[in-house]
């Protein structure tokens, strides 16, 4: 499929002339660097922090690009893979004109990013079952329909969305579709990275803040043309990946096996907890889960929300959200945070 993308970018973004970096200006080798008003002397406190980072992270990319199959000019890296979600609004979508297309319930970025930057969101709920509701969403599109967000697998409902149906709905969108993959290493199913070349309006979204356990470093991927990326490297701030972060998962890559232990040991608690889960009488469903949480259905909701913290478990309330009526969503802790909660799941007087 052909695509043309400077029809979805917004026309003045088309003309934007980037902010051009001192080591943008000069990349060569050089025994004095007294260009970008940096400290010579060094950093206050441990650690080397004087100098600006690489603006386009190269050498994490390499590194990024050996273990996810894309090759470096279709990576972008952000803080977080909140980043890219508000900087795809902001470069494709006009306020007042364009639209986004969501399937709550799903991640509450998407909203709020498009609630920010005054873009209507065009909501088409997910069906009981969390499925994607296909006829209405291909209904929903107009050529306004600059960015759809699916969510796979899906959070807070935990499944993975139908893979044929995503597949069609790129296929038919009028403009982009960004696929946020932010749990997909719990998951069986294969990563839509591998479609990249296929389909020119696919966006791919991860994050190192689940499996890798790094939420605290901010560290997100978002996988996609060339064409795509360099119009994000051109709207981001120049320097949104500091030094540390860019050293830390350098690091963190070249120990994979640390984080399928941690993914394995995850997995097994998730078993464990969805067994037991089910033994409360006022739970009146467990839904299948792909991620490393598990959302429940409960008939009282908020009730035991209440009573789990005050025994200082906290779970997150989900029984107001769209389909979700009485739902809480219970991350996958440590064996003894889950035992710490099963001992007081049962035992709830309400
Ligand atoms: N996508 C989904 C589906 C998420 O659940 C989250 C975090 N809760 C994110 C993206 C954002 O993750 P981060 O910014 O930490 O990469």
């Amino acid at each position: 499929m052909a695509l043309d993308l400077k029809k979805l970018v917004r026309p003045h973004l088309l003309k934007l002339k980037p902010y051009s970096s001192a080591r943008d200006e000069f990349k060569g080798q050089a025994d004095v660097y007294i260009d970008a008003n940096e400290n010579p002397y060094g950093s206050v406190g441990d650690g080397n922090y004087n100098r600006y980072p690489d603006p386009l992270q190269l050498k994490l990319k390499e590194e990024i690009s050996k273990i996810k199959g894309a090759e470096v000019p279709q990576i972008f890296l952000g803080n977080g893979s909140d980043e890219p979600i508000d900087l795809l609004v902001r470069i494709f979508c006009n306020p007042g004109v364009d639209n986004v297309l969501l399937m709550p319930p799903t991640y509450g970025m998407y909203q709020v990013c498009a609630d920010i930057n005054g873009v209507e969101a065009v909501n088409v709920p997910l069906t009981a079952d969390f499925e994607i509701n296909k006829e209405e969403a291909l209904a929903a599109m107009n050529p306004q329909t600059k960015l759809i967000f699916i969510c796979t697998p899906n959070n807070p409902s935990g499944n993975s969305l139908d893979r044929d149906t995503i597949l069609d709905i790129i296929k038919k969108a009028p403009g982009l579709v960004v696929v946020d993959e932010a749990y997909i290493d719990f998951s069986e199913q294969p990563s839509f990275i591998a479609e990249l070349t296929r389909y020119p309006n696919l966006v791919i979204l991860q994050t190192f803040s689940k499996a890798w356990g790094l939420a605290g470093l901010r560290l997100g991927m978002a996988f996609a043309s060339e064409e795509i990326i360099s119009i994000l490297n051109k709207v981001k701030y120049p320097y949104n990946v500091n030094i540390a972060t860019q050293q830390f998962a350098m690091k963190a890559i070249l120990k994979t096996t640390q984080k399928d232990k941690m993914v394995a040991k995850i997995l097994r608690e998730r078993e464990w907890l969805i067994e037991h889960l089910q033994e409360a009488n006022y739970v009146t469903k467990v839904y299948p889960t792909d991620a490393n949480f598990i959302l429940v259905k409960t008939t009282k909701g908020k009730a035991i929300y209440d009573k789990l913290v005050e025994h200082g478990i906290i779970v997150r309330d989900r029984s107001n959200v769209t389909l979700c009526e009485g739902c809480l969503r219970i991350t996958v802790g440590t064996e003894g945070e889950n035992l710490a909660l099963m001992r007081v799941w049962e035992t709830l007087a309400l």
